[in-house]
């Protein structure tokens, strides 16, 4: 589409990376359900072939990618996994170390501990809790090590929401030619595009908001050409490609983004609102509450602050556990950004491997739930909170704290 860069949010989501309309062309990108393409002739020209990311419906969601994030290219992978995965082996290679932020998603952190050391890298994280400005600017360049080749962020922070500093991570990268690299999964280009704000690469769990409906595993990279055709690269020789018919739902799915964060932005903070005036509930962690650590920057920065909302019971585990089995409409499962609303303890999902001083210290306290809310009716999201909630009021304070 013409001069796609001006259109809104959800003109570039329906239309971006959309078919040319030729008469009597499918409307809908069909799905190729090739392994294979027939090449060209001429020595030396390019060759589609599905593994390489070259599959029609590959390059339809890219595309649509690179008019969401603001970005020079995009790469779609099999989970957002391999995504954070890929993206880091295209900034750093063996005898070269990442620097992240501590609040990392659990699935990064393995990645990060357990699996570079493997391959002859190192990672370090620096210490808990977003520092911002100057502070953050020291804490990065005091944590640098000659042989760092990439700085990581998630922005938000599963589970806390925290909203780290990127503006510093980045004055810090570029002073040392180090790429930053930006999980965004919490936030969809919709609420916030790093790479506006110099990232060099950003890459989502597709599986959460991007794909919306809990029905596919799926990972996008995008951003500077260069480490994206690096991205593409790994995804060659590595191999986690994304089936046809996966892009194609990824595509789909796509096309109501910005509506769908619309609703979980208005459920997010209506829901986070109510919590915040119940005396079961003794913290609510939204990044659109003032009451939150880094609303300044999110107010600055973001469009909405999507549909995750962490609370901390005054009853501790055993209250979560309770009020989990009550509910009704919510449903206890790990994951987010589906278009149904789905509640966990990370305790017991994505942080089951990080010892328990360690949760503490991120903000994971006990009689924390973590809330993904879908895109249901507002009012029936918190009169099922409601109703799974209230027994908590009336038992004594020395039943509900172990
Ligand atoms: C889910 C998630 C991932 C991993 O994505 P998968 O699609 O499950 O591989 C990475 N980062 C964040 C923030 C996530 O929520």
């Amino acid at each position: 589409m013409p001069d796609s860069a001006r259109a809104g949010d959800s003109t570039l989501a329906v239309h971006a990376g959309a078919r040319s309309a030729e008469p009597g062309a499918a409307v809908v990108t069909p799905i190729y359900q090739s392994a294979t393409f027939f090449m060209d002739y001429a020595p030396g020209s390019a060759v589609s072939y599905t593994r390489y990311g070259t599959n029609p419906n590959h390059l339809a969601v890219a595309e649509k990618m690179c008019a969401l994030e603001g970005a020079e290219s995009a790469v779609v992978v099999a989970s957002g996994n391999a995504a954070c995965a890929l993206a880091l082996l295209a900034c750093v290679r063996a005898g070269g170390h990442v620097l992240a932020q501590r609040e990392l998603y659990g699935g990064t952190l393995r990645l990060l501990q357990r699996e570079l050391p493997a391959l002859g890298m190192e990672a370090s994280l620096l210490p808990a809790g977003a520092a911002a400005g100057a502070e953050a600017d020291a804490a990065w360049s005091t944590a640098l090590r000659p042989d760092t080749r990439a700085l990581l962020l998630e922005v938000p922070a599963n589970p806390t929401l925290r909203i780290a500093d990127l503006d510093a991570a980045v004055r810090v990268g570029s002073a040392h030619g180090l790429p930053v690299v930006v999980d965004a999964t919490f936030a969809s280009p919709i609420n916030f595009r790093p790479l506006e704000h110099g990232a060099d690469l950003v890459f989502h769990s597709a599986t959460k908001y991007l794909g919306g409906h809990s029905d596919l595993s799926a990972g996008v990279v995008a951003g500077r050409r260069e480490l994206v055709a690096e991205v593409l690269e790994k995804l060659v020789s590595f191999g986690p490609v994304l089936d046809p018919h996966g892009v194609w739902l990824l595509e789909r799915g796509l096309r109501t983004l910005a509506v769908r964060m619309r609703q979980h932005n208005e459920n997010g903070l209506a829901v986070a609102r109510w919590l915040e005036g119940h005396a079961a509930v003794a913290r609510v962690l939204y990044p659109g509450l003032p009451s939150h650590p880094d609303h300044a920057r999110a107010a600055r920065w973001f469009g909405g602050h999507g549909g995750v909302v962490a609370l901390v019971l005054h009853g501790g585990d055993e209250a979560a556990l309770r009020c989990a089995r009550r509910l009704r409409l919510m449903a206890y499962a790990p994951s987010l950004g589906g278009v149904e609303t789905l509640v966990s303890m990370p305790r017991y999902t994505s942080h089951q491997a990080v010892p328990l001083d360690e949760q503490r210290a991120l903000g994971i306290d006990d009689g924390f739930l973590r809330l993904a809310l879908g895109i249901e009716d507002a009012r029936d999201l918190i009169g099922d909170l409601e109703q799974a909630l209230a027994p908590e009021l009336t038992r004594s304070p020395h039943a509900a704290r172990p």
